[in-house]
């Protein structure tokens, strides 16, 4: 089992070796997308903000995880230990992304999932040199982005022994069923 590094840097130069379309649209359970990874330049997300707009709708911290790849401090969302009914939607555009009755009872201080809203998603390789072999000291892991803003949200990882979703709360907005 693994937990997110902080700060996580990779998706910055993930982004720029790859370009913006090496973001795959993908089930929101696979975690196997190493043998299509190809850029695809004409990919246009639904949802385009400035980089000046992406700032002003969020706090430091929550730009960075959000449009920078980095990875929250565990225990210092407001969801991590909120199990309350409702959905979970990407704190970008607003796109319903994950369901309460999905969270798996994991008290590592992130929010975890055991799948998400179909169509949601898109996956990206995290830890990815720009020469495409992955960076032995990060190790390669799976990352999840907003479908629809292309908003960082967290990772796919193994925790005991179940594959889940990692997500950032501060990624997320919250609104009880
Ligand atoms: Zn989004």
């Amino acid at each position: 089992m693994s937990t997110p590094d902080k700060p996580r840097r990779q998706f910055l130069e993930t982004s720029v070796a790859l370009g913006v379309g090496s973001v795959l649209a993908s089930s929101a359970t696979s975690a196997s997308t190493a043998a299509s990874l190809e850029p695809r330049d004409e990919f246009t997300y639904e949802v385009v903000r400035s980089e000046e707009e992406w700032r002003g709708m969020f706090d430091e911290d929550t730009y960075k995880i959000l449009r920078e790849g980095d990875t929250e401090w565990p225990k210092s969302s407001e969801w991590w230990d909120d199990y309350r009914d409702g959905h979970f939607a990407c704190r970008g555009c607003n796109l319903i992304n994950y369901e309460s009755t999905w969270r798996a009872n994991v008290k590592k201080g992130w929010v975890f999932f055991s799948q998400s809203v179909p169509n949601t998603l898109l996956m990206s390789i995290d830890g990815i040199t720009p020469d495409g072999m992955a960076d032995d000291k990060a190790g390669a892991s799976t990352e999840v982005h907003c479908r629809r803003c292309g908003s960082h949200m967290g990772h796919i990882l193994k925790v005991n022994n179940k594959v889940l979703h990692c997500i950032n709360g501060k990624a997320l907005d919250f609104t009880p069923a």
